[in-house]
């Protein structure tokens, strides 16, 4: 465990956290570690991200920075665009569901997770683009569009403004009035990318450091490759993460564990009681049967897939069958990666993401199959963080 940055002068300044991440990236294109890295940069506003794949410095540096609203479909691009990284070896800067989804379709062979070097970011949760525009108008005061930067700390989500005006709002009272964090990344447990090579991020950093450098764990010989690449070239410097500073990590990962159980009993007891089925069909009544859901899940790949045409009901029922829900649950669950994707895309605000997680918890607490786990770490993803007080 280390904290680094980058020694390059503009990557520091560009970069979210010393620009660590980007050096490594930069290092790992021209030491021809990997043939390029995908990428998310900024599209028209902070509120948008375009994922892209970069094989120059020039190109990589424009990605620097962390966006909040981009969504998790870096399974789905490698799977779709990259030739499920057959012949491609790929650097991917991901986010634990980005993480948890390209291992699980790894395990399905459509990515070659020889050719995959996952660089992970801690991620306490994301916001959807609309709702957090929509959000920043009315809490804040500020126009969406003069926003220059926005960063969750100590239980607040703090907006910057171009101008420099600087205003917070906790995220618990966002979050009770509907709006903060995406509903699934609420009940995310998994804040730390452990299943990916390196784990990166600003929790831990202490001291001057803090707001500087990167927290950046190695998980796996592929993770040190990247970091001793970055190291032989003299892009990046490294020092030992202090104790006080491993502590730190460890404990604000147990505090949001922690928020995550709350988040998720609380949702899914919307869906307690005699009348659970009823609750359920309600949802599910609303469909339109657009397939979205089916389309945006990273997990899904498959080309005469069970929940597609006419395989279980007919195209143009609607409301779809139950079948057609109950046959997508059965697909997707085991699998879910609680990355919010069906959800956001679901025109009519069926809870997807909500009803697929509850199944996903329950077979995982009946399997002890996690999804998104990595051969190097054999324990249950859930099982590694001690909770704290
Ligand atoms: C959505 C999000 C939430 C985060 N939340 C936390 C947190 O709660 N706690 C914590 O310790 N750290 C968090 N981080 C990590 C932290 O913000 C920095 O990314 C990390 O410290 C690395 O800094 P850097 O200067 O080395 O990165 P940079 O050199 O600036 O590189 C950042 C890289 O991240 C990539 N990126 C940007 N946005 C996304 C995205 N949405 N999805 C995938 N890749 C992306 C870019 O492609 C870029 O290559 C979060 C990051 C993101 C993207």
């Amino acid at each position: 465990m280390h904290y680094g940055r980058a020694t390059d002068q503009f990557i520091q300044d560009h970069g979210e956290c010393g620009g660590l991440i980007t050096a490594v990236l930069v290092s790992a294109v021209e030491q021809n570690v990997v043939d390029g890295a995908l990428l998310v940069k900024q599209g028209e506003s902070i509120y948008d991200g375009v994922p892209f794949f970069a094989t120059s410095k020039e190109e990589i540096v424009q990605a620097a920075g962390s966006l909040h609203c981009a969504p998790t479909l870096s399974a789905k691009v490698i799977k779709n665009y990259l030739d499920g990284a057959r012949d491609t070896r790929v650097a991917v800067t991901c986010k634990p569901c980005d993480a948890r989804a390209i291992i699980e379709m790894g395990k399905r062979n459509q990515i070659n997770l020889d050719n995959v070097y996952m660089v992970g970011v801690n991620c306490g949760g994301t916001m959807s683009p609309v709702q957090a525009r929509e959000m920043i108008l009315k809490f804040y005061d500020i126009d969406p569009d003069d926003v220059a930067k926005e960063e969750i700390a100590k239980g607040k989500l703090m907006v910057l403004t171009k101008d420099g005006q600087h205003k917070e709002v906790s995220i618990d009272e966002l979050e009770e009035q509907g709006y903060g964090r995406r509903k699934n990344c609420q009940r995310c447990e998994y804040n730390i990318p452990r299943m990916a090579d390196l784990a990166c991020g600003n929790w831990g950093v202490v001291g001057d450091d803090a707001g500087k450098a990167t927290f950046v764990e190695v998980r796996t010989e592929k993770g040190k490759t990247l970091l001793d690449t970055a190291s032989a070239a003299g892009a990046i410097t490294l020092k030992d993460a202090p104790q006080e500073g491993i502590a730190l990590r460890e404990k604000l990962d147990g505090i949001m564990v922690k928020m995550a159980r709350k988040a998720m009993a609380a949702q899914f007891a919307e869906f307690d009681g005699d009348d659970k089925f009823q609750k359920l069909f309600a949802q599910f009544d609303k469909c339109i049967g657009c397939r979205s859901c089916i389309e945006v899940c990273p997990i899904c790949f498959c080309l005469d897939c069970l929940t597609k045409e006419d395989f279980v009901v007919s195209k143009g029922e609607l409301p779809p069958e139950p079948m057609f829900h109950l046959s997508r649950l059965m697909h997707q669950s085991a699998g879910c990666v609680n990355c919010g994707q069906c959800q956001e895309a679901c025109p009519v605000n069926i809870p997807l993401s909500t009803i697929t997680h509850m199944v996903q918890t329950a077979e995982q607490k009946a399997t002890g199959y996690v999804p998104g786990q990595s051969a190097e770490d054999p324990i249950p993803l859930s099982e590694i963080v001690e909770v704290q007080e």
